[in-house]
């Protein structure tokens, strides 16, 4: 028989693995917290609808991506592809929406089914942040503002780089979308086959087309920009100056159009050099039709999603790696009604510690050996002669000229705490 494996593009996070993740996921909590986001926990699947509906029956996401399957009563439902249709969902069937500029921040898994690669999974994970019912360029400005703070925080700032762009309005919209076919239209023959395809149900997204010959053809497109209405271009006025005001460097990019239909006016990419193809690591827009469009009273949105394995794989790039190591590591030759109750004494003492003990017993030499392997920086013996001295030895683990010594069992606990740098608090 086979072994069995996980599902194509779906991976483990293994516990070398976790540690930064979580670092990540504080790092990221703070920072919501800190702008008066809220948490949001949402179910992973949804009925198929809540997706089709906001996202649009034409993008890659709906007609190539989305997991739904018909589930045991028939009904259609699907693996949730992003956050923001369902946190909508949610928003609007739990009345949340009368809290006035609302702010909800979700994390998780997403799931959709593209071609695996580096820095594209099939289920992968994403932070997300939404905004309701601000329609002010001051809301777009906030929030351009956190994850500005969040590549500062992750230490990544000079890795990204943004690009902002209007859709406009709806109506600007429309009146767009017919300009870009009758152009379009005469060139037919030298688009990509998906680019024709797209010409009728999306043409805006074939500004997204890797085709060299599409490329050069839509360097020629009648601007998006040239077609803004006035509220529509006052609103981006009004964002760029606020992004100038905080010194947020920004680019304006006329061909970028985001792949998901509910979008409007503001939107936003961090795109980085770092990742080879998949640079996209966080994007996002305003959405001021989306909470109408999914049945709730017309009300204003904004938000993003960043893409968590994307951000770390950043992080490792630039060489930081948080593996979760003991600090100390405790080696016994006495009974364990004694040596238990040492570390647990010390887990009560020292808040945070990392104590991992050698539960398996055996010879000092077999202890010390598993000691080393778990990249402790301390050792701390238990023998019979310590036991009867009512001490303990204490030794380093790492770093060259440093001793092992003798110290009182009551003494122990403020050593370390003295010894170890990277305690919380
Ligand atoms: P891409 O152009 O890379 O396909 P997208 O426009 O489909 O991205 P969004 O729907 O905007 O992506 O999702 C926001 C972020 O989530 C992306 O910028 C990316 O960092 C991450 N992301 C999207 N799809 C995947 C995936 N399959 N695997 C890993 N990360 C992903
Ligand atoms: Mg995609």
């Amino acid at each position: 028989m086979n072994n069995i494996r996980s599902v194509r593009g779906m991976h483990d996070i293994l516990p070398e693995e976790t540690p930064l993740w979580q670092w990540l996921e504080r790092s990221l909590g703070d920072i919501f917290a800190s702008y008066d986001f809220h948490e949001i926990r949402i179910p992973l699947v949804e009925q198929a609808e809540v997706f089709t509906r906001a996202i649009g029956q034409a993008t890659d996401v709906v007609e190539k991506e989305m997991y739904a399957f018909e589930d045991r009563n028939g009904d259609m439902l699907s693996l949730r592809p992003e956050g923001t249709a369902g946190v909508v969902r949610a928003a609007i069937q739990n009345s949340l929406l009368q809290t006035p500029g609302l702010k909800l921040w979700y994390q998780g898994p997403m799931f959709r089914h593209e071609r695996p690669q580096k820095g594209r999974q099939r289920q992968f994970h994403q932070f997300g942040a939404e905004v309701f019912g601000l329609a002010e360029a001051a809301a777009d400005a906030e929030l351009i503002a956190m994850v500005e703070r969040i590549w500062r925080k992750l230490g990544l700032k000079q890795m990204v780089r943004l690009e902002i762009n209007s859709l406009g309005d709806r109506d600007d919209r429309q009146r767009y979308r017919q300009q870009l076919i009758d152009f379009l239209r005469p060139h037919f023959e030298r688009l990509d086959p998906d680019s024709q395809r797209r010409l009728d149900s999306n043409p805006l997204r074939i500004f997204d087309s890797k085709h060299p010959e599409t490329q050069a053809l839509m360097a020629d497109a009648p601007r998006l920009s040239d077609a803004l209405g006035a509220e529509a271009r006052a609103h981006f006025d009004q964002v760029c100056r606020l992004l100038d005001a905080l010194g947020i460097a920004y680019q304006v990019n006329p061909g970028l159009v985001r792949g998901l239909d509910y979008y409007c006016r503001t939107v936003f990419e961090w795109i980085t050099e770092d990742l080879g193809a998949q640079g996209t690591v966080c994007a996002g827009g305003r959405y001021d039709d989306l909470v109408a469009i999914q049945g709730g009273r017309a009300t204003p949105g904004i938000g993003f999603a960043m893409g968590a394995e994307r951000v770390l794989a950043l992080l490792q790039a630039k060489g930081l790696e948080q593996a979760q190591i003991p600090h100390v590591y405790l080696v016994s030759q006495v009974d364990g009604s004694v040596s238990l109750a040492l570390a647990e004494r010390l887990r009560d003492e020292i808040p945070g510690l990392r104590i991992a003990s050698s539960l398996a017993g055996g010879s000092f030499k077999a202890q010390f050996k598993r000691a080393d392997r778990s990249g402790a920086g301390f050792a701390v013996i238990l023998g019979e002669d310590e036991l009867a001295a009512d001490a303990v030895q204490l030794k380093p683990l790492r770093g060259e000229a440093a001793q092992q010594q003798t110290i009182a069992t009551e003494l122990l606990a403020a050593r370390l705490r003295e010894l170890l740098s990277d305690l919380p608090g």
